[in-house]
């Protein structure tokens, strides 16, 4: 019988009505702990960033909060969250490559410690709105190493295309930049930022990542006098989302950067003090399940359909990259299969598909389907494609839950509307 926090699936399901996004905050508390007790070393001052893209809302922040984790925020709407949650914006990392001045002079007001600088351009714009100013910001300029993985793959390229980030092969353009900025009072140039990708399984990615950041910080440093005394190193660490999947597990992953890290450093000389990761799938993705009510079964000549009362609208990620999940039915754990299922959202496009194909026992009508790994991109990406409200969020603990977003009705759909 699933339970998440101590909760019997079905039990949240008739509370809250479905769909519903769940979190067992244990869960999601563990995973914090893990990186905050792993990547740690003598060596380095090292901080856990979490990029709260992958699920931003006031309860999770605080969660932040209470492990001493710094925050990532892409724009100005994951700032106001984080700013309404109380979080010291301090430990705010702002990143995008396209940040409007708008949402930089948002940065500034609030107090935000640490701006990405993405592009030349915007080292310009907060130059000019920083001038003349008290404020205070550091920077990290976000470099393109020319490194891309993705799940099993990674590929070591000369990819000067990237909408994000200065090319490594660019030093002119980063060097002007740098200067520029460091020149500027109230900003300093305290270190290089990579993100190299997503769902990443092999680690040797994480060691080309680390060996060029490093071997371009020292160059930085020889060639032409720049003090840089960090290095981030993004996020990308995997989830699994169904048994083919092996993430690489934290503290071996900790590890393996850190005592990169520190090689690296030793050869070049021992300058860089700080070292960052930005996990943000890996902390939240597990947590969460989402729970639906399945509705009509179809048979057609090649597949049994059972359909869901959500789909791409709550969770794009099959829709828009073949994303598998894992999925249970509440309650029938134990029961034999009984049938390759085709899991099928309510939205109209013949892609609303969250499960291609997945052995499942008989499946009712008022059955709850459970899908596994939901935690992350999954409400943060949610729609309101076909007009559907968006589900509700609880956090579940200890047998004990708790709604941190409520369901959305339809008078919010169109509470905008003129
Ligand atoms: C998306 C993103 C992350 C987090 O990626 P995950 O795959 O969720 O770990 C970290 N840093 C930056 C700059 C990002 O854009």
């Amino acid at each position: 019988m699933l339970e998440i926090g101590g909760i019997k699936a079905i039990d949240l399901a008739k509370k809250y009505g479905t769909p519903l996004c769940v979190y067992d905050e244990n869960r999601l508390r563990g995973r914090l702990k893990e990186f905050k007790d792993n990547f740690r070393c003598d060596e380095f001052d090292t901080d856990v960033i979490y990029a709260s893209k992958a699920f931003n809302c006031k309860a999770m922040i605080r969660l932040i909060d209470e492990y001493d984790c710094c925050l990532d925020v892409v724009s100005g709407g994951e700032l106001y969250t984080a700013v309404k949650a109380g979080y010291d914006c301090s430990k705010v990392f702002f990143h995008g490559n396209n940040k409007t001045p708008a949402e930089i002079q948002m940065a500034l007001q609030n107090g935000v410690g640490t701006i990405v600088v993405d592009n030349a351009m915007e080292a310009d714009e907060l130059i000019r709105q920083i001038s003349g100013t008290d404020y205070k910001v550091n920077v990290y300029l976000r470099i393109n190493p020319g490194i891309e993985a993705h799940t099993h793959k990674y590929i070591v390229t000369a990819h000067v295309d990237s909408k994000f980030g200065f090319s490594l092969l660019d030093e002119e353009e980063i060097i002007e930049t740098v200067q520029k900025l460091n020149q500027t009072e109230g900003i300093t140039v305290e270190g290089l930022h990579a993100h190299i990708g997503s769902q990443i399984f092999d680690q040797q990615a994480f060691v080309e990542e680390i060996r060029k950041m490093f071997a371009f910080a020292s160059k930085l440093k020889e060639v032409y006098g720049i003090d840089v005394c960090g290095i981030n190193l993004g996020g990308g660490f995997a989830a699994l989302y169904t048994d083919e999947d092996k993430p690489i597990p934290v503290p071996q992953v900790c590890e393996t950067i850190l005592s990169t890290c520190r090689e690296e450093n030793e050869k070049a000389g021992g300058f860089i003090k700080r070292i960052l990761i930005e996990p943000g799938r890996s902390i939240v993705a597990e947590a969460g399940y989402n729970l639906y009510t399945i509705g009509y079964i179809k048979k057609t000549p090649n597949k049994l359909y059972a359909f869901a009362d959500g789909g791409m609208a709550d969770n794009i990620r099959p829709a828009l990259y073949q994303a598998k999940y894992d999925a249970v039915i509440a309650g029938k754990e134990d029961q034999p299969a009984y049938a390759d299922y085709t899991i099928a959202g309510k939205c109209c496009e013949s892609g609303d598909i969250l499960i291609q194909s997945i052995a499942l026992p008989e499946v009712k009508t008022g059955d709850i389907l459970a899908m596994k790994t939901t935690g992350a991109y999954g409400y943060s990406m949610a729609s309101h494609y076909n007009k559907l409200p968006l589900p509700a969020v609880v956090f579940a603990k200890d047998g004990e839950d708790r709604e941190v977003i409520a369901r959305e009705s339809y008078d919010h759909l169109i509470s905008l509307e003129k």
